[in-house]
């Protein structure tokens, strides 16, 4: 997912390139809006954590770009392309060291497994939305 702060910061099409420099096809992909309500639900493994309200509040915000995103290794590829939660710890070259504003604001999501990939892509996107 690119997040509503790279959405706001007109980040949508250098975070793309990326991916697709990195070597990830897209499978799916739409312009689309969470409202609270959906950003909890997305987010319901993080409901015990401090900074859920916050997170809720932010990922309905805007719009947001979701995605499914194929590759081999795609899970921890993924992971190392967009860097460290906190963008002061991220690595040069990834997405959040260049197109994040904060750890909370850090302009992209990826799915931390297969399963939790699965459960991600159905939350968006039916099996006409994927090619
Ligand atoms: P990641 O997105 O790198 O997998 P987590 O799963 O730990 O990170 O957290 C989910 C999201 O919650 C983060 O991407 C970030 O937007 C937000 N977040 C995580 N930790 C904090 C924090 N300490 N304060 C505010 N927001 C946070
Ligand atoms: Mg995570």
């Amino acid at each position: 997912m690119i997040k509503p702060d790279a959405v706001q910061s007109n980040s949508i099409g250098g975070i793309l390139e990326m991916m697709n420099t990195a070597g990830f096809r897209v499978i799916a992909m739409k312009y689309t809006k969470l409202t609270a309500e959906l950003a909890g639900e997305f987010y319901a493994v993080h409901s015990a954590r401090p900074f859920y309200g916050e997170l809720v509040e932010y990922m309905s915000s805007g719009p947001i770009v979701a995605a499914i995103l194929e590759k081999e290794n795609a899970v921890a590829d993924f992971r190392a392309l967009i860097g460290a939660t906190d963008p002061a710890e991220a690595a040069e070259g990834t997405i959040r060291s260049r197109f994040a504003e904060s750890k909370a604001k850090n302009a992209v999501h990826g799915s931390d497994s297969d399963e939790n990939a699965a459960v991600e892509g159905e939350f968006f996107f039916s099996k006409f939305e994927r090619f």
